[in-house]
C-alpha cells in the first residue's frame, strides 16, 4: 500500500531548493567540504530523514554511524535541551560537574576491560586517538606507534599520520608525525591472513622499529573506512599476545564499532580478548560533539596533571546526550536490535550476491555491514564506478547509502538501530532495486 510507505520523493533529486542552496554553497564554504550526496536536510527522526524539498529517505548513512539512537531522539533531545537551559559549559577541570562523573562511572562498568578502569572525555574521534596515544605514551615511556594498512583513526597530525588512505586523506598535508610504522591487517577476503600478517608485525620489530620503542599498537576491531574488515579472532589474539610479550599498550579504536554496531556494546566483545585501552565517539551522543577514552587505570593516569584536556572536552550539553543515549540503548534493547537488523540485512545481502557476479563479498558483524562490489570474481578488481551508480540510483529512489573501501567499491550500512521492520524491509527493496538497475 503506497500510502503507508516511509519513503515519500516528490521531486526529482536534487530537487530545486536543495539545488538552490548547494549553489550558494560553492561560492562561500571552501571547495574540500564537497558534498556526497546533493541533498540538503530540514528534518530527520529514527531512521528518516526529509530534505528541504520536502522529500522523505531512510537513512543507512546514519550521520556516518553516529546515530546508532536514531536521528533526534525524544530522549536525547529532552536532555539536552534541559542541560543547554540550565548551563552550557564551565571547562569540567575548572568548575566540574556531576553529569561528567556519571557518564564516566556508566561507562566503566560496561567496558570490556577487567579490574580497575578510568575515563577520559574529549571532542571528536581523533582527539580520543590523540589522547590514547599519549596516554599509552606516557605509561611506557616509549614513542612510536605501530597502524595498520586500510586503518582509519582521524585527520588531526598524529591521527592523520594513523590514517592509511592516501586520496583523498593524506595526498599533499605532509609531513606526517614521525614513529609512526604501518603493517598489512589480516583481511579474509583480499589477504594477508592472520598468520602472515602477524608474522609481518614480528619481522618488523626487526626491521622497521624496535619493540622496546613502542608505546601502543592501535587498531579498529572492524576496519570501518575501509570497508568494514572483519579481521579473524586468531589475529586479534595475536595482537594481544604481541603486546603482552613486549608490553605495549594495544588500543582498540571503536569509534565507529562501538555503542551496539556490532551487535554487542563493544565490537571488542567478540573476539574473547581485552584491549588496554577504547576510543569511543560517533554514536556516544547521537551527534553532538563527544568522544572519550576508556581503560586500564594505570595506562589512564600516568601522564601528569593537565597533561590532557581541552576547553570544551566533555562538554555537558554532550554528556546530557550521552547519559539519554545510554537510557535508549538499554530501555529498547538496542545491542539484540542490532543482531537482528544484522540478520535481516545479511540474508538480503547474501541473496543479492546469489545473484549478482558483480557482488564479490558480503561481510560484518551485527548491523555493521557491508557489500564489496567487483568487476570480476576471480581478479577481485574492485568496481568503484557501479558502487556510485548505486548509491545515486538508490538515492533518487529514497534510499541513502554510504560508500566505503580503499578502493570507494564497498556499500556500508549504518543505519539507525531504532528503524522499524517496514522501513527496514522498504529500504532494503530500494537497495535491490537499485543494485539491478545498475548492474544491467
Ligand atoms: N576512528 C575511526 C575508527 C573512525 O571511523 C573515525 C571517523 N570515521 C575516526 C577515528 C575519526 O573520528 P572524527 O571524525 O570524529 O575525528
Amino acid at each position: 500500500m503506497a500510502a503507508t510507505r516511509a519513503i515519500d520523493i516528490r521531486t526529482d533529486i536534487p530537487g530545486p531548493r536543495s539545488r538552490e542552496i548547494l549553489d550558494r554553497k560553492t561560492r562561500v564554504v571552501a571547495d574540500p567540504l564537497s558534498v556526497y550526496l546533493p541533498i540538503v536536510v530540514a528534518e530527520a527522526r529514527g531512521a528518516l530523514l526529509t530534505d528541504v524539498d520536502g522529500n522523505t529517505f531512510v537513512d543507512f548513512s546514519g550521520g556516518v554511524g553516529c546515530l546508532n539512537v536514531g536521528h533526534s531522539h525524544p530522549r536525547v533531545v529532552e536532555a539536552a535541551q534541559e542541560q543547554i537551559a540550565r548551563f552550557t559549559h564551565t571547562d569540567f577541570t575548572i568548575v566540574p560537574y556531576e553529569s561528567y562523573v556519571g557518564l564516566a562511572e556508566r561507562l566503566c562498568r560496561l567496558v570490556p576491560i577487567a579490574g580497575e578502569v578510568r575515563a577520559a572525555f574529549f571532542n571528536s574521534g581523533a582527539e580520543a586517538v590523540e589522547n590514547a596515544v599519549k596516554f599509552a605514551r606516557a605509561y611506557t615511556g616509549r614513542s612510536a606507534v605501530i597502524c595498520f594498512d586500510g586503518g582509519f583513526h582521524g585527520r588531526t597530525l598524529l591521527a592523520l599520520s594513523l590514517t592509511s588512505k592516501t586520496h583523498p586523506y593524506k595526498a599533499g598535508l605532509g609531513p606526517f608525525a614521525p614513529e609512526v610504522y604501518r603493517v598489512s591487517f589480516a583481511d579474509p577476503y583480499r589477504g594477508p591472513d592472520a598468520a602472515a600478517a602477524l608474522a609481518e608485525l614480528r619481522r618488523a620489530f626487526r626491521t622497521r622499529v624496535a619493540s622496546e620503542e613502542v608505546a601502543a599498537v592501535v587498531f579498529e576491531p572492524v576496519q570501518g573506512e575501509s570497508g568494514f574488515i572483519v579481521p579473524p579472532r586468531e589475529f586479534v589474539a595475536g595482537l594481544r599476545e604481541i603486546c603482552d610479550e613486549h608490553r605495549i599498550v594495544l588500543v582498540a579504536d571503536e569509534v565507529q564499532t562501538g555503542f551496539c554496531r556490532t551487535g554487542r556494546f563493544f565490537a571488542m566483545e567478540h573476539f574473547g580478548v581485552e584491549p588496554d585501552l577504547i576510543t569511543v565517539a560517533k554514536s556516544i551522543a547521537a551527534g553532538i560533539p563527544l568522544s572519550g577514552v576508556l581503560g586500564r587505570a594505570a595506562i589512564m593516569n600516568a601522564p601528569g596533571d593537565n597533561a590532557v584536556g581541552g576547553t570544551y572536552v566533555g562538554n555537558p550539553v554532550a554528556i546530557a546526550a550521552g547519559h539519554a543515549v545510554l537510557d535508549v540503548i538499554e530501555e529498547e534493547g538496542l545491542t539484540d536490535r542490532a543482531h537482528a537488523i544484522g540478520e535481516t540485512i545479511r540474508s538480503r545481502m547474501e541473496s543479492w550476491r546469489g545473484r549478482l557476479e558483480s557482488i564479490g563479498d558480503v561481510r560484518g558483524l551485527g548491523a555493521m555491514l557491508a557489500i564489496e562490489l567487483v568487476r570480476d570474481r576471480a581478479t577481485k578488481a574492485p568496481d568503484a564506478a557501479l558502487a556510485t551508480a548505486v548509491v545515486e540510483a538508490a538515492a533518487a529512489r529514497g534510499l541513502l547509502l554510504l560508500k566505503a573501501g580503499l578502493h570507494g567499491n564497498c556499500i556500508r550500512v549504518l543505519v539507525p538501530l531504532v528503524i522499524t521492520e517496514e522501513e527496514l524491509d522498504e529500504a532494503l527493496g530500494v537497495w535491490e532495486e537499485a543494485l539491478e538497475l545498475s548492474t544491467r
